[in-house]
Formats: structure tokens, C-alpha cells, sequence
């Protein structure tokens, strides 16, 4: 097939890059702080940047190619840390982008660690469990020269889960001749895993929903309806707890699209659903609705919890809620977020509203160094501790220097990261 190069440039331009978005947030934030240019220019670069091409032997016996990535923005705080996904959207460029929110996210809740991200470009859903395994441990094995629990820390992230964590710590471990399980954080708690991880970054949303509805004086649970995009890692247990606290969760959607009505969903019966079916179609008692109309469902609070570039300039005019808790890293464009000032409409930045995940990571290779575990009620405590002071230290920064959440978050982070650098100095 012949493409003409105009449709490529369209389809290119109908693709917000996230580390174009990344990067513009970055330089909207360091234009309030009076930081050494020498600074801002070296904190704009990712350290380092992989790519390997590596072979999965798939099940009819195919030898196939695959690529991944993993990139480390930043070292200055600490290890790096971060997920690693597997998606039909993996590019360098995300990865990237995704690597250096990951550095603002550690340093805004003032976790001892820097940033990076890693992804395979797959679809998880295309492999069995055996060829989903093989690439995992490659992978893994491919990356044994940049990780360890004291240099890079993996984590899931879209498309992976526990599984996948214990097959990384288990090729790890058998390079090195002895178990490392403090090598990922999000593994199953039979081999050092956290309790709470699971649900960590679903109920940091939540937590940080609850503080932004408290701030505005909104306090009536059953009166709050809540649209959530997405039913994975995060949207899921954002859901299940929003509701076991009282909210009406309206309506929710996975890849194929979202299920809606508007007296509220009864979330239980939805994951028992779509643990037996597999998707959200066919449940009953709710309107069928696309991702792009669940966007604009009228709500108080709209929490984007699927993937980059949700809210973009087409939608955010359109978008019926008071208030929106980023699940997902990046789900809106910049475009999109001066709309979303000039609407009034309130924003819980990604790097705020999603960093509990790598918040319980953190005290899961705490507990794991130590090889002294807590009980979850301890966990879900320090949870809340911590998000709410970061909460606090956004929304004073916010209010000092007036400006918006988001750019608030990033120099809260930034100025933190760069006070670090210059003490540390530049090497040699
Ligand atoms: N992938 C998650 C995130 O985007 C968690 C990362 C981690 O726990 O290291 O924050």
C-alpha cells in the first residue's frame, strides 16, 4: 500500500508525543522558579536510554522479534524507579515522557528515588501464558545490566501485573545465583510483595479525589458522581473503593468502550461481570457508551485512568465535570489543560493523584531491604500520610505563586529535584 506523506503527517499530528507534552509542562513549570539555567537544561535530558530487539519463540514454534525500552531520566535522587508496560502504543518518546514524570511524581512525594520507565512494544492479550513468560524473562534478562535494588527498581504499569514482576525477580535472581526480591516492587506477596500494592494507586486517587472535594466544600458522598476511564491496574480499584466509600460511580470503561447509568453502578457486581466475561459489554442494567461520549458524561468528578492524550483540545470544551483526578501519566494535552483552567475546572495532576503505586513500590522495597513486613492497615496509614502532604505542599504552592495544580506539582518537584543536583554538583 502506498501512503501519501500528507496522511502520515496527519496521522502524526492527530498523536499528541507525551514527551512533547512532558517537555512543555517542564518549561511552563521552571518559568516561575528562579533556577541556574545550567540546572534546567541538564534536568530536561533523560540519563540514559535502552533499546533492545530480542527473540520470543512462539508457540506453533516461530522464532518472532520484539523491541523494547527502558529509559532512566533521572538518578539524582536516588535509584531510578518505575513500570515497565507492554502496549500497541509503546515508542520511544512515551517511554521517555513516562520516565521523566516518573522523577517529578518520587521527588513531589519525597521518596529517595529518581526516575525511569521501560515497555515492550506487544499486545499482552495476543500471547499465551507460556510465550507471555518467555518474553518476560528475555526481557528481563536484557535488562540485568541496568537494574538491581540499588540502581533500578521495576514495577508494573499498563499490561503488567504481579505475574510478570515474579517472573522478572525470579530471571534476576538466577543471573545473580540468589533471590533478590527487592529487585521489582508489585510482585505477589508469597515472595515479598507488599500488601496493598495491588490497590495502592486506585486508592491514592481516591484519597487525593476526597481532599480536592473536601478543599471545595463538596462532602456529600451520594451526591458525587464519578466517571471513571479505564477498568485496569488503576481504574479498577479507584472504582471499588470510590464506591465502598459511598460515591456514585456512574459509569466506567476498558479498551472497548464504557458502561453508564447514571443512579450509580454497583461496582461488585461490575467486577464479578467482568472477571467471568472478560469486558463490560452485556452488563446489565447500564447504557452501552464509546470512550470519547464517557468523557463528556455529565459528573462531579472525571477520573482518566486509561492512557496518554485523552483530554485534547476537541473534548476538553466539552467536558461536563467539576473536577478531574488524573489515574493515568499524561492523559492530558496542554491544549487541553489551558481549557480546563480557563472552564474552572479543578485538576488533581497525574504526578499527584497516581503516585500511590510508586508510594507503597517504595514501602515494599523498604519492608523488603529490612525483611520486616507490615500489616495493611500500616500501609493504607503512611498511604494517606504521605499524599495528603503532598496534596498540601501542591496546593500551597499553588496558592503562593498563582498558579494552576499541575504546573504547582512540577515545581514543587522540579525545585526539589534541582536543590538535590546542586548540592550533589556536577561530575567531574
Ligand atoms: N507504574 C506505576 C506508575 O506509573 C508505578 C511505578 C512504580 O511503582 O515504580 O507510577
Amino acid at each position: 500500500m502506498v501512503v501519501s506523506l500528507n496522511h502520515v503527517q496527519h496521522v502524526l499530528e492527530e498523536i499528541p508525543s507525551p514527551y512533547q507534552t512532558a517537555l512543555t509542562q517542564y518549561d511552563r513549570a521552571v518559568r516561575h522558579l528562579s533556577m541556574d539555567e545550567n540546572l534546567v537544561e541538564y534536568m530536561r535530558w533523560p540519563r540514559r536510554e535502552f533499546t533492545v530487539n530480542f527473540p520470543v519463540r512462539r508457540d506453533d514454534g516461530r522464532i518472532e522479534m520484539f523491541t523494547g525500552y527502558r529509559v532512566h531520566h533521572s538518578t539524582v535522587m536516588g535509584p531510578s524507579k518505575g513500570g515497565i508496560r507492554y502496549s500497541m502504543n509503546v515508542t520511544l518518546d512515551e517511554v521517555r515522557a513516562l520516565a521523566m514524570w516518573m522523577t517529578w511524581k518520587c521527588a513531589l512525594v519525597n521518596l529517595p528515588y529518581g526516575g525511569a520507565k521501560g515497555g515492550v512494544l506487544v499486545d499482552p492479550k495476543s500471547l499465551s501464558m507460556r510465550e507471555k513468560e518467555g518474553l518476560t524473562r528475555r526481557y528481563a534478562a536484557e535488562l540485568v545490566p541496568l537494574i538491581s535494588p540499588h540502581a533500578d527498581i521495576p514495577a508494573p504499569d499498563m499490561g503488567t501485573g504481579p505475574q510478570e514482576m515474579a517472573w522478572i525477580m525470579d530471571t534476576y535472581s538466577m543471573t545473580v545465583g540468589y533471590s533478590v526480591p527487592a529487585i521489582v516492587t508489585g510482585k505477589p506477596i508469597i515472595i515479598g510483595g507488599s500488601q496493598g500494592r495491588t490497590e495502592a494507586t486506585g486508592r491514592g486517587v481516591i484519597i487525593c479525589m476526597v481532599e480536592a472535594l473536601k478543599r471545595a466544600g463538596m462532602v456529600d458522598e451520594s451526591k458525587i458522581r464519578v466517571v471513571i476511564q479505564g477498568f485496569g491496574n488503576v481504574g479498577l480499584h479507584a472504582a471499588d473503593y470510590a464506591h465502598e466509600l459511598g460515591f456514585k460511580v456512574v459509569a466506567v470503561s476498558d479498551v472497548n468502550g464504557g458502561i453508564y447509568n447514571e443512579h450509580g453502578l454497583d461496582i461488585p457486581e461490575v467486577r464479578r461481570h467482568y472477571t467471568a466475561v472478560g469486558t463490560l459489554e452485556g452488563f446489565p442494567g447500564a447504557e452501552r457508551v464509546t470512550n470519547a461520549e464517557l468523557l463528556c458524561l455529565p459528573c462531579e468528578v472525571l477520573v482518566p485512568a486509561a492512557m496518554e492524550g485523552q483530554i485534547t483540545e476537541n473534548n476538553a470544551p466539552h467536558l461536563r465535570t467539576k473536577l478531574i483526578v488524573e489515574g493515568a501519566n499524561g492523559p492530558t494535552t496542554t491544549e487541553a489543560d489551558d481549557i480546563i483552567v480557563d472552564r474552572g475546572i479543578h485538576l488533581v495532576p497525574d504526578i499527584l493523584a497516581n503516585a500511590g503505586g510508586v508510594t507503597v513500590s517504595y514501602f515494599e522495597w523498604v519492608q523488603g531491604l529490612q525483611e520486616f513486613f507490615w500489616d495493611k492497615e500500616e500501609v493504607f496509614r503512611q498511604l494517606q500520610r504521605i499524599l495528603i502532604n503532598s496534596y498540601d505542599a501542591t496546593a500551597h504552592m499553588a496558592e503562593h505563586h498563582g498558579v494552576d495544580m499541575r504546573t504547582a506539582a512540577q515545581m514543587t518537584a522540579i525545585s526539589r529535584v534541582g536543590e538535590a543536583l546542586k548540592t550533589r554538583g556536577f561530575y567531574p
